[in-house]
């Protein structure tokens, strides 16, 4: 056996020991799925465009019409991006009760897609808006019908209230599901950081709230030091090769 082998096997090991293991993941895992890093400078997507204005509420509140011309079309963009193995393979792990949950910075709803249920999605999502008077919740696909009529900014039915995607923009504040994924973290013994770089602030706080960290980044991350495991390598990869190696029946 060689070391490449080993740190699987090691991985492994941990998360069948662990009382309780979530999962924490970033762009990297679904940049197999043709979902480009958004926060990632120098990305072909962000030649033209930053992301920090692009999808600021700065953005958003004050020059509707240049948001719903650029940085909406992005949120639409990951509509009909397909899961890949890495997905397939943490909702496996959590049905086979391994894994409590997943905590994501994504908000391509790739983990849904492929059957994961407990799903914090620090981020938001792009299923949904919502009309920031009243509260009330339309679809996404009803936000674009409007766009489309251009009705911008799109407006709420009910109150007449202002309609935005339900994504957390640079100069939003955190949802509520980061509260609940910070109890969760807290909670856990074991963190799987995958395809995330750890660079985002406060979710970069959440691996220090656990005491054993498998980290899985093609990159170098601000946590590498204090992990127990670090792979760097694809996330499909890399979950294909600790799969190998964990005894899915547990006793
Ligand atoms: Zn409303």
């Amino acid at each position: 056996m060689n070391a490449k082998e080993n740190i699987y096997e090691k991985a492994a090991e941990l998360i069948e020991k662990s009382k309780k293991t979530i999962v924490l993941t970033g762009a990297g895992i679904s940049t197999e799925s043709g979902i480009p890093d958004f926060r990632s400078p120098g990305t072909g997507l962000w030649e033209k465009m930053d992301p920090m204005e692009a999808l600021s509420t700065r953005v958003l509140y004050n020059d509707p019409i240049k948001f719903y011309n650029n940085g909406f079309k992005i949120l639409l963009s990951m509509k009909d991006a397909k899961p890949n193995k890495a997905h397939y393979i943490l909702a496996q792990l959590e049905q086979e009760g391994l894994i409590s949950g997943v905590i994501t910075q994504n908000i391509d709803n790739l983990h849904q897609k492929a059957g994961s249920h407990k799903v914090f999605e620090v981020h938001g999502q792009t299923r949904t808006g919502s009309c920031i008077n009243c509260g009330e919740v339309v679809s996404i696909d009803l936000l674009n019908s409007k766009v489309e009529k251009n009705e911008i900014p799109p407006k709420c039915d009910k109150c007449n209230g202002i309609l935005r995607p339900d994504v957390v923009m640079f100069g939003d504040p955190m949802p509520e599901d980061f509260e609940r994924a910070w109890r969760e973290a807290e909670s856990s013994d074991l963190m799987v950081v995958i395809g995330s770089s750890l660079t985002v602030s406060p979710v970069n706080f959440l691996p220090g709230l656990v005491k054993h960290l498998i980290i899985i980044n093609k990159s170098e991350t601000p946590e590498d030091r204090r992990a127990d495991v670090v792979i760097r390598e694809s996330a499909s990869e890399a979950l294909s090769t600790i799969l190998a190696y964990l005894k899915i029946a547990k006793n």
